[in-house]
């Protein structure tokens, strides 16, 4: 069971301060730096606890648990969609999400192209890199990201605001967040999503835009079991 202890308010504030000390000492402005709290898998109570501090952007990796979760409580939120999206599902994810992090293959753009056409909704873009080509991780390979952005800008006529990454676990992933900069950089690219719990400072380092944060930020993620036990039904 996760640490009752543990203080969402307090961890927020001590992120925050290392955001900002980390861009200082990268000579950035720490107001360029956004923390995505990532709720997934969070109880109620813990998701509470932040946005009681002024949190308002929250990322979640599956479209169903978000509508579930803030279907209901929307209002001057920014919702992220960080996991992959099933084109069975673009119309829901676009209708809900505020931006959408996990665009990786020419079929969900033309999807996401055609929904955004019919609603006139369009949540802001990013394409995921699979910047460690692992074979069981979603997103392009890094050599194949500039044909696919000149694709979905041209063909699809759909702006795409950064890039986003999940790098190796067990990996330095400095290389990996210096690799997305510079394929953002030569594709004209401002937005970007990548450092976690273990690596954000790194990521504002590298040039992190977005930083995806969920369990140094709520405590460990439950299991359906422990978050019904929690929640207390
Ligand atoms: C769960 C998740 C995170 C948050 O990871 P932590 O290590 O808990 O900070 C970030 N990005 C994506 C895509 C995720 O699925």
């Amino acid at each position: 069971m996760p640490d009752p202890a543990f203080d969402p308010a307090a961890a927020r504030d001590a992120i925050l301060a290392r955001i900002a000390q980390a861009a200082r000492e990268a000579g950035r402005d720490p107001a360029d730096i956004t923390l995505t709290a990532v709720s997934k898998q969070q109880s109620r109570q813990a998701v509470s606890a932040i946005l009681g501090c002024g949190q308002r952007v929250f990322g979640e990796n599956r479209v169903q648990e978000a509508i579930e979760r803030w279907g209901g409580r929307r209002s001057g939120l920014e919702l992220r969609l960080i996991g992959p999206l099933q084109t069975n599902k673009v119309r829901l994810a676009i209708s809900f999400f505020d931006a959408i992090e996990t665009l990786d293959r020419v079929r969900l753009a033309e999807e996401i192209a055609r929904e955004v056409q019919h609603s006139g909704r369009c949540p802001k873009l990013l394409v995921q890199v699979n910047t460690g080509e692992e074979p069981q991780k979603s997103g392009l390979a890094p050599h194949e990201v500039d044909v696919f952005l000149a694709r979905v800008r041209g063909d699809h006529g759909l702006e795409i605001a950064g890039l986003m990454c999940l790098p190796p676990v067990g990996e330095p992933a400095a290389p990996h967040f210096a690799l997305l900069a510079k394929i953002a950089r030569r594709n004209g690219l401002s937005e970007l999503s990548m450092g976690m719990s273990d690596d954000f400072e790194t990521a504002v380092r590298l040039g992190a835009t977005h930083l995806r944060i969920g369990t140094a930020l709520f405590g460990p993620r439950l299991t359906p079991r422990q978050k019904l036990s929690i929640e207390g039904g």
